[in-house]
């Protein structure tokens, strides 16, 4: 998607810092962390949202899923993590392409408020 500021981050167009990748994915720092480590796992296809989602994406989520505890590994967290999903005006979306908030190093707050 041309005007869409994750797929410019998957091109490499916008500079990020690089966690992981595969050709399903790519997982770089949150600009803006909201935890000691706050990493966004992204997936390649432009998918908008949760909501946005089709049963054609389910192998492609589940690889994401998968791949959290080693993307988690990676980034340094070494005692839990909680994975967040935005998805929508009251769930506080603000970039439409799908990721998942991988948030630890620190105890997480429930609820989360
Ligand atoms: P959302 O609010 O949609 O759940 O999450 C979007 C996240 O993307 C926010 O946590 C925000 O800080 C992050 N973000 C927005 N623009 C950039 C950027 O250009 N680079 C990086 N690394 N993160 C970004
Ligand atoms: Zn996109």
């Amino acid at each position: 998607m041309a005007d869409c500021i994750f797929c410019k981050i998957i091109e490499g167009e916008i500079p990020s810092s690089k966690v992981y990748e595969d050709e399903n994915m790519y997982a770089f720092r949150d600009i803006e962390p909201q935890a000691p480590v706050h990493v966004l796992i992204v997936p390649k296809k432009h998918i908008t949202s949760l909501d946005g989602c089709s049963p054609e994406d389910a192998e492609i989520l589940g690889k994401v899923m998968v791949k959290v505890k080693e993307i988690a590994e990676i980034a340094g967290i070494t005692n839990g993590y909680r994975l967040v999903s935005n998805c929508g005006e009251d769930g506080f979306q603000t970039v439409e392409h799908i990721h998942f908030h991988l948030l630890g190093g620190r105890p997480m707050l429930w609820p989360p408020g």
